[in-house]
């Protein structure tokens, strides 16, 4: 076993979303991922690769070094034990049980683990918790969160919990934020601390898991907004960076 070099790549899976898109053969089905997710790790010199669903998530794990959780298609309402709403999109049952196979698989070996938007309430009921299905229907004063008009616009603020690890990250305790969803967090699962808020709701726009070495989620979209946003900055860096720490930490694959 050689010793951790700083030019090992970094590689970082991001989970792929089925659709079916218009191409030359016609309707295709076909494992995608937005770019934004890419371009936003390759900034920070990591080596995107794209994690479809397998049996084994173990395995998938074993070819990377941290897991961004993506966004994309409602989880199925039954897997939090709740009947359907009508505003629930079709759901990706292949897709609902890897992830949340991977994100324990992460957990149980301290891999890092970004979480976004579909990804933070994926990574919430596969530890347990529950979701709103439909946000302005259901919460109190939270009004429309789902601005797909303005992706890569800040439209409300969130009030990070001083001291977290995203305050930290942002270098304060309130950010503006873009807002693409129609569901959110409801129950935290246990062991998620919720460390960011939409004030005048109280809706949860972030969590953490304080028992794993680096494990963030948000509701918002960073890889969406600018570069230097204040919601973004900083933190594509402090995950790839938690990755290289995670990746020198474990044994050379192949040897
Ligand atoms: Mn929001």
């Amino acid at each position: 076993m050689s010793d951790p070099s700083p030019d090992r790549p970094v590689r970082v899976g991001v989970t792929a979303w089925l659709r079916t898109l218009e191409t030359h053969l016609g309707p295709t089905a076909m494992y995608t991922i937005q770019t934004p997710y890419v371009s936003a790790l390759r900034a920070e010199g990591a080596v995107p690769l794209l994690l479809i669903p397998v049996t084994d998530a173990e395995a998938a794990l074993d070819a990377v070094d941290g897991v961004l959780l993506s966004g994309g298609n409602d989880l199925e309402p039954s897997t939090y034990g709740a009947e359907r709403h009508p505003r629930s999109q079709a759901a990706d049952h292949e897709r609902d049980a890897f992830e949340a196979s991977l994100a324990a698989a992460a957990i149980a070996a301290g891999m890092p683990i970004l979480a976004i938007c579909r990804g933070m309430q994926s990574l919430n009921v596969a530890l347990g918790g529950s979701l709103h299905q439909n946000v302005e229907e259901h919460v109190d004063r939270a009004g429309n969160h789902d601005r797909v008009d303005v992706p890569g616009d800040p439209v409300h603020t969130v009030v990070l919990e001083p001291g977290s690890r995203l305050a930290a990250i942002f270098g304060t305790d309130v950010v503006s934020v873009n807002s693409m969803h129609h569901q959110a967090i409801a129950d935290p699962a246990p062991g998620l601390r919720v460390v960011g808020r939409h004030p005048e709701s109280g809706l949860v726009e972030a969590v953490d898991l304080q028992t794993h070495p680096w494990c963030v989620a948000v509701q918002w979209h960073p890889e969406v907004m600018a570069g230097g946003a204040p919601g973004r900055l900083g933190l594509f860096r402090a995950f790839v960076d938690a990755c290289r720490t995670f990746a020198d930490s474990r044994p050379e694959l192949g040897n």
